[in-house]
């Protein structure tokens, strides 16, 4: 069969490994420790089939106007998405010119470079120290992880303002993690001065749900319209509009999970500083940490991930020259991670 040349060239992006059986525990793709709003799963169990007969709502009508009393804005100014996946492809064919570029932190969500490389334009990747500086040439679009993914870290929303009043493209701060985080940069993508932020949130972190797939972003008018117009007719189907929309309304279910994540998180973090790893100050639900050893850090982070996995205890470990120190540990409940600290003890001797 014929395939593009472009569509030829491409490496497959490589997401985490998905598992199954009951008896694994999956600590590799930053999913909640716990279930989704018992109010949501209400709604999933007596859901009309008259709604399934008949297409969804094309914008998410309900949804974005749930999302927008919540965010204290305009219905205009929200976007939903199958996962904010769907929405920075979206936004890598909105934002950008054939001939300009997509800046990103580096290390950072792989996904980013696999979707300018679909998108056929360049990416460049740099330190916040490094991209603070690019404020030129031909950088269109600047996809800002924060709190970072893998190392949890956070960037104060006053640089990220700072940084966009500079920026001749659109800014957009991914918070996939942000519920478990200090701060947020909700107020910046809201506010009327701001003319190229966006903040883009998902449901597949804090609110338990990656299995349905819905993600929003928030920004200035135009740049949310142009994704209007480019995406598919009905991009989130009837189910996960209306699953969505109660687990917005349980702010209550979710604040009581991040802060169970979070008591386990500062525990775990204790632990292994006990032993003498490295971990980076992180504002997310996982750890990003590097073994005891300096000198054989490297060796030891990847025996650790190996280890594990035979143990079948999924955590990520990333082999790129920024990253092949460390291993990132998502967090789950208290009595799995005593165990994963249980067969690392085992596994360093
Ligand atoms: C997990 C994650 C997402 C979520 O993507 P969805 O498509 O909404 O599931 C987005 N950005 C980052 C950086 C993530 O780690």
């Amino acid at each position: 069969m014929r395939i593009a040349r472009k569509v030829r060239k491409l490496a497959p992006y490589i997401h985490g490994e998905q598992p199954r059986g009951r008896d694994v525990i999956k600590l590799n793709t930053n999913e909640a420790a716990y279930l989704p709003s018992a109010k949501a799963m209400a709604v999933l169990k007596k859901f009309n089939p008259e709604n399934l007969r008949r297409y969804p709502s094309a914008e998410c009508v309900d949804l974005c106007a749930a999302l927008a009393k919540l965010h204290r804005t305009t219905p205009d100014r929200v976007f939903v998405g199958n996962g904010s996946d769907e929405i920075l492809s979206l936004m890598t064919d909105a934002y950008v010119e054939d001939d300009e570029a997509i800046v990103t932190l580096d290390p950072s969500y792989s996904l980013y470079r696999t979707l300018a490389d679909i998108r056929g334009v360049k990416w460049l990747g740099f330190s916040w120290g490094g991209l603070r500086r690019k404020t030129g040439g031909k950088a269109a679009l600047a996809l800002i992880t924060s709190p970072n993914n893998p190392t949890g870290v956070q960037i104060p929303p006053k640089e990220i303002a700072a940084f966009a009043k500079r920026f001749p493209g659109v800014v957009v701060v991914d918070e996939a993690y942000v519920d478990y985080a200090d701060v947020d940069c909700m107020a910046l993508a809201t506010a009327k001065a701001n003319r190229n932020i966006i903040v883009m949130r998902t449901f597949s972190k804090a609110y338990a749900l990656a299995g349905l797939r819905v993600g929003y972003c928030v920004g200035p008018k135009d740049l949310v319209e142009a994704l209007y117009k480019i995406k598919d007719s009905y991009n989130v189907d009837a189910i996960a509009q209306a699953v969505a929309l109660a687990a917005i309304k349980d702010q209550k279910h979710l604040k009581g999970l991040v802060a169970k994540v979070l008591k386990t998180r500062t525990w775990f973090v204790a632990e292994l500083e006990k032993r003498g790893w490295d971990v980076m100050p992180t504002q997310a639900n996982f750890v990003f940490a590097r073994p005891p050893c300096a000198k054989t850090a490297k060796a030891d982070a990847k025996r650790v991930f190996e280890g594990l996995r035979e143990r079948k205890i999924f955590v990520r470990y990333f082999s790129g020259p920024k990253t092949c120190d460390r291993v990132r540990f998502s967090i789950g409940t208290d009595a799995q991670m005593r165990r994963v600290l249980k067969e690392v003890d085992a596994i360093l001797g």
